[in-house]
């Protein structure tokens, strides 16, 4: 058996140490990359989601590397989510691979289904108790790659010297898979954040923080948003991103059933904007701007696909949020004809805008103080 599966955020880090331990042969698809794309556009209807074809481009990658058993995700979702390991199946078959298809439903069972796919792949032998405690260290490598991704995004704008958070963090997911036991996993988050603490930093930074959200896929690869959690970084621009697979995973495996989770507050504060779910995060964008706000952030930066569904919905809710809390919102449409250049110019002309708007909210608390 030769195992794969799509990239999504740092979850290639917990699987492939998992299959490693267990002496499974696994093929983590190469990095994202243009011919990624280009391998998912050609054998994707042109009017598909970013995603779509990014994943798919990932699986056509590893099949040409000798994959023979590919790990999906499915679930009932209003969204073309929905069919994806349906149609990159059938995809897959029309080029002429041979494969098993594993489709993980991250709406069916929670904990105890990730569990059981777990258990299936490692043979289905594994004593329970083992298998608790693989899922355990691999949702806790995936907390670390996090701890690790936002002391990254604080440093960042920080630094004296631009570059170096980034450095570390893409020496940090190889270091992460290596770590089998509990104590070596410690040892790397420890040794991982304390080179982050060592990096110089400018004393005086005030960076502007900002909200990053939006389709959750597109807000955590860094190819597919060309890297503009870096950009902002690089103009002293303190992101703090949504999407991560951890709290993700903390909402919809554990605290979601038991009913206390972030996400009610976050539907409560969306709900007269947007009460019906539209399927994908289009009321997490919204409520997550509003709350953002009423935490005194500088601006959002709202990321979504090319065609997809709910996040245009929250992209034409958006212009009523703004007026109403007075909170400016940068929306960028990504798909594969999208260029570098011009992303670059509109997060510059944002940052502009954003340190504009501080200054004057400064400015006029001061003459507020001084008539007080
Ligand atoms: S949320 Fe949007 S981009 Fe993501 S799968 Fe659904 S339609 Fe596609």
């Amino acid at each position: 058996m030769k195992i794969t599966f799509p990239h999504c955020g740092s979850a290639w880090v917990p699987l492939k140490s998992l299959f490693d331990r267990h002496g499974i042969e696994c093929i983590v698809p190469p990095s994202t990359s243009k011919r990624t794309l280009s391998l998912g556009v050609k054998y994707s209807p042109e009017w598909v989601c970013m995603p779509y074809k990014v994943l798919l481009g990932n699986l056509v990658e590893a099949c040409e590397l000798g994959a023979d058993t590919i790990i999906n995700v499915g679930g009932p979702g209003m969204c073309r989510l929905g069919y994806y390991a349906k149609l990159h199946e059938r995809a897959l078959r029309d080029i002429g691979y041979d494969f098993e298809m594993i489709v993980f439903n991250w709406e069916e069972g929670g904990i105890i289904n990730l569990a059981k796919v777990i258990r299936q792949l490692l043979g289905g032998k594994l004593p329970w108790r083992r298998v608790v405690a693989e899922v355990k260290h691999g949702l806790t490598q995936l907390k670390v790659m996090e701890d690790i991704e936002k002391q990254v995004h604080w440093v960042r704008p920080r630094e004296l010297t631009p570059g170096g958070a980034s450095r570390i963090w893409r020496g940090a997911p190889e270091r992460v898979r290596a770590a089998y036991a509990p104590s070596d996993l410690q040892t790397v988050r420890e040794a991982v954040l304390a080179e982050l603490a060592a990096l110089p930093l400018n004393p005086s930074a005030r960076p502007l923080q900002v909200g990053f959200l939006g389709e959750f896929f597109m807000a955590m690869d860094s190819f597919c948003n060309m890297d503009v959690e870096e950009e902002l970084g690089k103009r002293g621009v303190q992101v703090h991103r949504s999407a991560f697979l951890m709290e993700w995973a903390k909402a919809w495996l554990f605290l979601e059933a038991l009913g206390f989770s972030h996400g009610k507050k976050v539907k409560k504060v969306a709900g007269p904007y947007l009460s019906r779910d539209v399927s994908g995060d289009a009321i997490q964008s919204l409520g997550e701007t509003i709350l953002h706000q009423q935490d005194g952030f500088d601006g959002i930066v709202h990321v979504l696909p090319f065609t997809c569904m709910p996040e245009i919905i929250a992209q034409n809710i958006f212009p009523q949020v703004t007026k109403d809390f007075e909170i400016p919102v940068l929306s960028i449409v990504l798909d594969e004809q999208m260029g570098k250049a011009g992303l670059v110019t509109r997060v510059e002309a944002f940052v502009d805008l954003m340190q504009r708007r501080r200054r004057r909210l400064e400015q006029g608390a001061g003459a507020t103080n001084r008539a007080g």
